[in-house]
């Protein structure tokens, strides 16, 4: 992690400009992993300097990469979630989507899939045979939103949503994911305030987001490089903007792509173990120990063998 001072640039309304708030602005080194057949991921979110921006929890950006043999691509088999949504937001392939409420979705780029785990579920992500070849590109991103205590252990749900709001704003395209922006509203259901945007920069310019004073945003850059309020980012890059500011100022000199977060500053302790957001220790032994003996509590992934089931990893004693 680099904690980097705003740049004395020419927007000093960009944050406020009160002294206590002119270390808010920073940046992180995203975690480098694979999810396979050569899918690099960048996790963004939790990292040790930082584990939320308001709800949002976790953030893999994978790809992009391009699919080396027919059929390869997302292999992630059925495993168990509580206590949050999953956002799954795809730029290019697609990706096959089970749970153990029996949804079956196909996602495509520019759909929106979010499943509320609650007390339990589980799901498999994997790309359905004849859907992807050799060549195809693959990329996007799956966030964590963690739910807020009276909702942790709500009924789980899945939603997919084809089409969601999105505009042309001044050489900027911006997708509302979730929450809203600019009277724009996501249908996407979600259980705190909270934002998240697509960002698309057609070319080299300054543009501006208008911000929630009262919520924390982060921006993971997906393609190209921008100037955001003063730092420069780029994949596997993570930008940090503190409460008080009033809009991003994205300059940037040519085509750009990124995902904007944010939300109030979430005001809950959440211990986040392997798949799990909860409370406790208790609460993840007890999560482990019914998904270990595939209990009723998560259901059952249709058409996924149990020798394709992930298994938890042991709990430490110092969680
Ligand atoms: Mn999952």
């Amino acid at each position: 992690m680099s904690r980097m001072e705003q740049e004395p640039d020419e927007s000093p309304t960009a944050c406020s400009s009160k002294p206590s708030d002119a270390q808010t602005v920073e940046v992180y080194d995203a975690r480098v992993g694979s999810l396979g057949d050569g899918l690099e991921i960048r996790r963004a979110l939790p990292l040790k300097e930082r584990r939320l921006i308001g709800p949002w929890c976790f953030l893999d950006h994978f790809g992009p990469a391009v699919i080396k043999a027919d059929d390869a691509g997302m292999k992630v088999r059925a495993h168990p979630h509580i206590g949050l949504q999953t956002v799954t937001w795809l730029v290019d392939g697609t990706i096959h989507h089970k749970d153990s409420l029996g949804s079956a979705q196909d996602i495509r780029p520019g759909q929106l899939n979010i499943m509320t785990a609650g007390a339990g579920i589980a799901h498999a992500e994997l790309t359905r045979p004849g859907t992807l070849r050799a060549g195809d590109a693959m990329h996007g991103a799956q966030l964590w939103v963690a739910l807020p205590r009276d909702k942790s252990q709500m009924a789980p749900a899945f939603e997919h949503h084809a089409r969601l709001p999105s505009f042309d704003e001044g050489g900027m395209c911006v997708t509302v994911l979730t929450g809203e922006y600019d009277r724009e509203r996501s249908p996407a259901t979600v259980h705190s305030p909270m934002v998240g945007l697509d960002v698309i920069i057609t070319g080299a310019g300054d543009r501006r987001i208008p911000l929630d004073r009262a919520a924390e945003h982060g921006v993971m850059v997906m393609e190209g490089q921008i100037v955001a309020n003063g730092v420069t980012l780029v994949p596997g890059k993570l930008g940090y903007f503190g409460t008080g500011c009033d809009h991003l100022r994205l300059q940037s000199q040519g085509p750009a792509r990124l995902l904007v977060i944010g939300g109030e500053p979430f005001g809950e302790e959440v211990l986040i173990w392997w798949n799990f957001v909860a409370r406790s220790r208790d609460e993840i032994v007890e999560a482990r120990r019914d998904w270990e003996a595939q209990s009723e509590r998560f259901g059952k992934v249709p058409d996924v063998d149990p020798d394709e089931w992930l298994h938890a990893p042991a709990v430490l004693p110092a969680l």
